[in-house]
């Protein structure tokens, strides 16, 4: 069980937590995020340091200790265990007004980032301790690990994992850190922002579980972002492959990697809602349930990348020394179009950018423009549901589509169009393929 940012983020959801964990006695292993805002914060403070403004980062951390010691005095009722959680904050502040005081590297920003899961697992395990909740703490930094190309290992972390859990014959609840891991050098690392979903896929993996559960604060993956279009609704069932599309094209629901342990590994994943904790969810497994469309989600910040030549024509080899180009300097592409004399294609940061267009000018002329949205719809067999091409372009008139991708997936169709007609081209799909206002 996994229980993200917010549902641990206040005093009264970490009860509630309490409750959903202790809910039936099976056993299982709870997977916290940091409390909402503190990664954020912990970001900001590396940041600060990095720039070597140190007076910023100092004023940040003081905030951060206060509203910590708030959130105990409200989250424990006993003074024991009052002193005990001020006690692990006042650790975890002072290990950061240590690295105040020493040179910054990155090695260190990653340890400042791993204060966050490490404070909220071992609060809530006070407060379990307070309750008399017999559990067990788990250190993630012990079992959870990437290697030399931060790719994390089933089968490493199930060894790591099941020889700490043998050391604790007969506790049916383990608590552990999101997020943070060892990588190959053995520094506290961690899997990018939103691992914890990772986090929890790859232990559920390595544990034989027998279904990973995701709480956050909305009740499933819906058919559409419910924070842009009114009416959406929870889809009841994923296959593994759709979930991957939509977490990849902006469902922020979920962490796009956190598929492939479930998937490879055959736990079922739900989605949960821990505000609504009866609510059914979604559930993502093997088979999708029905065929169709199910949902439609956004990715920003694209940019799009034409290449043009005359020169294209009837010339193989062409495609390749683009995408080579795009190899040398490690940028994915997502969308990709072409024509007898054009290639467009579209990329989702622009780390690179410059680099790639001056080694692309000797191909053709190069056209870059930004702050595109691609818009995914999503659904088992999609590409081979009658009329459904119609459907998306007649729902869509006025909105200036730049490309298309179809066919190259079968549960995925994927336009681009400018960001600015992004809550447009949602609205208007919600209204022709479900039917909602
Ligand atoms: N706390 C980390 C973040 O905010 C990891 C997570 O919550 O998934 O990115
Ligand atoms: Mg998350």
């Amino acid at each position: 069980m996994k229980f993200g940012g917010t549902s641990v983020g206040r005093p009264e959801r970490m009860h509630q937590v309490a409750d959903l964990v202790t809910r039936d006695a099976e056993p299982k292993i709870v997977v916290l995020s940091a409390l909402s805002g503190t990664t954020n914060t912990l970001v900001s403070i590396g940041e600060s340091m990095a720039k070597g403004d140190r007076d910023t980062a100092r004023e940040v951390i003081e905030r951060l200790e206060a509203h910590y010691h708030e959130f105990i005095t409200i989250l424990l009722s006993q003074d024991a265990s009052r002193a005990k959680a001020g006690a692990i904050i006042r650790e975890h502040f002072e290990f950061l007004r240590i690295i105040l005081r020493i040179s910054f590297n990155d090695a260190l920003s990653k340890d400042i980032l791993a204060q966050g899961e490490l404070m909220s697992t071992k609060l809530f395990s006070v407060y379990l301790e307070e309750k008399g909740i017999r559990h067990e703490l788990l250190p993630a930094l012990e079992f959870m690990s990437i290697d030399a190309y931060e790719e994390p290992h089933v089968p490493e972390i199930r060894q790591r994992l099941e020889a700490i859990l043998a050391k604790h014959p007969g506790v049916g609840l383990f608590v552990t850190q999101g997020y943070i891991c060892r990588n190959a050098r053995g520094e506290v690392d961690n899997l990018k922002r939103g691992g914890s979903d990772y986090s929890a896929s790859l232990i559920a993996a390595a544990a034989g579980a027998s279904m990973c559960e995701i709480w956050t604060d909305i009740d499933g993956m819906h058919n559409n972002d419910p924070r842009i279009v009114e009416r959406t609704f929870p889809i009841e069932q994923l296959s593994f492959d759709e979930a991957a599309e939509l977490a990849y094209f902006g469902a922020k629901i979920l962490h796009p990697a956190s598929i492939w342990p479930a998937q490879h590994y055959k736990v079922p994943v739900r989605l949960l809602n821990t505000m609504q904790p009866d609510a059914r969810g979604t559930l993502i497994v093997e088979e999708a349930g029905s065929q169709g469309v199910k949902a439609i989600a956004a990715k920003d910040g694209i940019i799009e990348v034409r290449v043009k030549s005359s020169r294209m024509l009837l010339a193989y080899g062409f495609l390749r020394k683009v995408f080579e180009v795009f190899e040398k300097y490690r940028t994915p592409i997502d969308m990709i179009t072409t024509s007898e004399v054009a290639v467009s294609l579209t990329i989702d940061h622009a780390t690179h950018l410059d680099a790639i267009v001056r080694e692309l000018e000797p191909f053709g002329d190069v056209e870059t423009t930004r702050d595109h949205s691609i818009i995914a719809i999503v659904g088992n067999q999609i590409a081979q549901t009658q009329d459904i091409l119609a459907r998306v372009f007649s729902s869509l008139s006025g909105v200036p589509v730049r490309m298309v991708s179809y066919g190259g997936s079968d549960h995925n169709i994927s336009i681009l169009v400018p960001g600015g007609d992004k809550k447009k081209t949602l609205q208007l799909l919600n209204k022709g393929l479900f039917g909602l206002d």
